[in-house]
């Protein structure tokens, strides 16, 4: 599958393994796929693509239906809209840059860090948070930095939890993923390592028992995917899941709500059902960051609450995601959930169940 080199902090893939097994030229996709746009339409995708670079694998591409508003082709495709500019869309959504006490380290939130190991991914999402990064040169975190982290994370012990993400942290050869949580599980106060990864949906054929091998090594570790249409769910991506959940790995799965691609109750359900047959819990249905670029992809908060409104009650619960909104600024994540009308009354909590009827649950009464 051709080589990949790493050089002061750069990634160099040489041209074998991009030809083979990588798409990132917008106009091959296009192609490939038989659809032929305006000339206006694959000027303004060109000039996307330029912003943003694309990428994607064949086996995710081969998923995709010959339209341009195809659930994977949305995902993948440079679109002219990512051009619009509007006010309340920036870079850094999630204020990311402004909670970082290291380079590669986001620290947010009392007891966990994000770690940035790599910015590669080999599939860029369209809708990913950090799109900022692809016009950087792409890059692995360097010796130096994992010791200004390990430095951090040893005078900062409220911190137990690292969760390694990027970009996508299994696209590193596995021995340097090896290296990595091994330097970071070393340090006393880190108890958990979880790892946020798209690999095994949009290339399965890379989770390779050399891979297992190491995840092993760290069990538990908590991994969580991202998929966000049922058609992603593949013999392959299942082959690949089950090798990680026969490692140790816990499995979760990160859904973002995408308009055109899987805002309907119908779709995320779907989906739901298929993740956990394979063992993966739907753990977060996420509303669309705020970054830029991405207008044409958010629905209104309202869908996602009537999405899992049409699951509570109806669907087993361990195949519903929680809703969220992730703070515009790092303010952090919050459950949104459906309102049933919560009222503190003298004889008890009254609400209403997931079928609209009213209840009571009695509570501090006066014992008799
Ligand atoms: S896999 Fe994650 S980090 Fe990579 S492009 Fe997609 S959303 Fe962004």
């Amino acid at each position: 599958m051709g080589s990949l080199s790493y050089q002061n902090g750069h990634i160099h893939h040489n041209k074998a393994y991009t030809g083979n097994f990588l798409i990132e030229d917008p106009d091959q996709v296009l192609d490939t796929m038989g659809i032929s746009p305006p000339p206006q339409y694959l000027e303004k995708m060109r000039e996307a693509h330029n912003l943003y670079p694309m990428r994607t694998t064949k086996h995710f591409l081969a998923l995709a239906e010959r339209r341009l508003d195809d659930p994977i082709m949305l995902q993948v495709l440079p679109n002219p809209e990512e051009l619009k500019e509007y006010p309340h869309l920036i870079d850094d959504p999630l204020g990311e840059e402004n909670h970082s006490p290291v380079p590669k380290l986001i620290h947010r939130y009392p007891d966990r860090a994000v770690l940035l190991v790599t910015s590669r991914c080999l599939t860029r999402c369209r809708h990913c948070n950090r799109k900022r990064l692809w016009r950087e040169k792409e890059w692995i975190i360097t010796k130096q930095e994992l010791r200004e982290v390990e430095e951090y994370l040893r005078k900062t012990p409220q911190i137990r939890e690292v969760i390694l993400s990027g970009g996508d942290p299994l696209t590193l050869p596995p021995s340097w993923l090896e290296e990595i949580m091994g330097r970071v599980s070393y340090i006393p106060s880190i108890k958990v390592l979880r790892l946020g990864a798209r690999l095994p949906v949009v290339a399965p054929q890379l989770v390779t028992e050399e891979m297992a091998t190491v995840v092993e090594k760290f069990r538990p570790l908590w991994i969580n995917l991202q998929f966000n249409h049922p058609r992603e769910i593949t013999e392959e991506s299942r082959r690949a899941c089950s090798l990680l959940q026969k490692a140790g790995a816990i499995l979760g799965n990160q859904t973002v709500l995408l308009k055109g691609i899987n805002d309907s109750s119908q779709c995320i359900k779907e989906l739901c059902y298929l993740l956990i047959e394979m063992g993966v819990r739907p753990y977060y249905l996420f509303q669309c960051d705020l970054v830029k670029g991405v207008e044409h992809f958010i629905t209104p908060v309202s869908t996602g609450i009537e999405i899992i409104r049409s699951m509570i009650g109806y669907v087993s619960g361990i195949a519903i995601p929680t809703f969220a909104i992730d703070s515009p600024k790092g303010k952090g994540k919050i459950p949104i959930l459906p309102n049933y009308n919560l009222q503190f009354e003298k004889e008890g909590v009254k609400y209403q169940n997931y079928k609209g009827e009213w209840c009571l649950y009695p509570e501090a009464l006066t014992p008799s």
